[in-house]
């Protein structure tokens, strides 16, 4: 784990390494066939999810397919129309009214952090333990604040804080009372991307070294990846696939969930004899029968370029220079559309016009093309 590799050094040893506090005791989250209605719109149509205490779960889905209405039910602002929500076992639905977030155990961290200009850093933190002595609370307050690296700026006030700051003193106001679980909607969504990174990692270290379950919730498929021990795609109120990072993006089940994670070039296909038949060969289609129409899916760094004569004859059309890679187009007689292709900069520095191009087997899935 990234908070264990680096623990000791830099920024992130110190927040993992310094003020330790006892970890909390983080609680089991299970959605069991849960489906929420408002009206006539279904935001989430039978979801069941198991979140093993301590893990971290990104739900990461299209707008609109029920992710924020997944938080809002653990969170206990919403209740389900139908199915139960268990922390520890214990059914949190039960009943007609709603049991709130504190006493769930359950703590809630969403985009727009909402610190309270007027209180001091130490204040907003202290703001969730209320419950506590007031000397118990400044403690454990700045336990907290230590554990994302801001016990100096205690005393300070929010607007003396950078964005990412800010947001630490949102993660610490969050993890103080040690909630069972934590939810998190969209955390990183008003930071600007250098700084995303950034606070991004730290938050990670400070979730694993709390040990706190988790459920963040992002639109970002690379935030999930990065954050998630595992992470559940959803579209249309249900979970798609659920998985670790590596196998969702290495096995995407759906050409839906493999569109989600990389860009690809798709082409349409017809399956002979176990494979699908294209102007780039034939390639492995497992599953699918005899005749069946596919979507052979290439990501852009299986594309291999290299002079004429030394594989597939395209033209190269166009390079865009993003700095760590190249995107390069090819255009293939055979194809309406040019394939893109993602190298290393400076791979395609001596060529131009006619080129040679290899497919890498190992970046390319075939689907049905009705599963699409
Ligand atoms: P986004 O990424 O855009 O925030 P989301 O995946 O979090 O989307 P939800 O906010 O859970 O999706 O919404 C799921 C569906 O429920 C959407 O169709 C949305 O329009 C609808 N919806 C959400 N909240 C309400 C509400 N309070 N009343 C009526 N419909 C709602």
């Amino acid at each position: 784990m990234a908070a264990d590799a680096t623990a000791g050094s830099g920024l992130l040893g110190r927040l993992v390494g310094r003020g330790r506090s006892p970890a909390s005791i983080a609680s089991r989250l299970t959605y069991d066939d849960v489906v929420h209605r408002y009206g006539t719109v279904t935001a989430v149509a039978g979801v069941t999810l198991d979140v093993a205490p301590g893990e971290t779960v990104c739900l990461v889905g299209p707008s609109g397919c029920g992710k924020t209405t997944m938080l809002r039910l653990a969170a206990g602002v919403e209740m389900p129309s139908a199915g139960r929500i268990l922390i520890d076992g214990q059914d949190v639905t039960q009943g007609k009214t709603l049991t709130p977030p504190e006493r769930r155990g359950v703590g809630l961290m969403f985009q727009d952090f909402a610190l309270f200009p007027h209180l001091s850093n130490l204040d907003n933190v202290m703001f969730g333990l209320k419950a506590m002595p007031k000397a118990d609370a400044a403690r454990e307050a700045r336990l907290a604040l230590e554990r994302v690296g801001l016990a100096a700026h205690a005393e300070s006030f929010p607007h003396m804080l950078s964005g990412g700051e800010q947001q630490r003193v949102a993660l610490a106001r969050a993890v103080a009372p040690r909630p069972g679980v934590l939810l998190m909607d969209e955390p990183f969504s008003g930071l600007d991307r250098r700084l995303r990174d950034e606070v991004r990692e730290q938050t990670r270290a400070v979730l694993r070294e709390s040990r706190v379950t988790c459920i963040v919730v992002t639109h970002d498929p690379e935030e999930a990846l990065r954050l998630g021990d595992r992470v559940a795609l959803m579209r249309a109120g249900r979970i798609v696939q659920l998985d670790t990072p590596e196998e969702l993006y290495r096995r995407p089940q759906s050409l839906f969930a493999a569109r989600y994670f990389c860009e690809l070039n798709e082409i349409g296909a017809r399956v002979h004899a176990g494979a699908a038949d294209t102007p780039l060969g034939r390639f492995a289609a497992p599953g699918l029968s005899d005749g069946a129409d596919a979507v052979v899916a290439i990501r852009p760094q299986g594309i291999h370029i290299g002079v004429a004569g030394s594989g597939i004859a395209g033209k190269l059309q166009r390079r865009q220079f993003l700095g760590e890679v190249e995107l390069i187009d090819i255009a293939l007689d055979a194809l309406d559309r040019p394939l893109q292709a993602r190298v290393r900069p400076g791979a395609s520095k001596a060529l131009s016009g006619e080129i040679g191009i290899v497919i890498d087997p190992a970046e390319v899935l075939v689907f049905a093309a009705s599963a699409a």
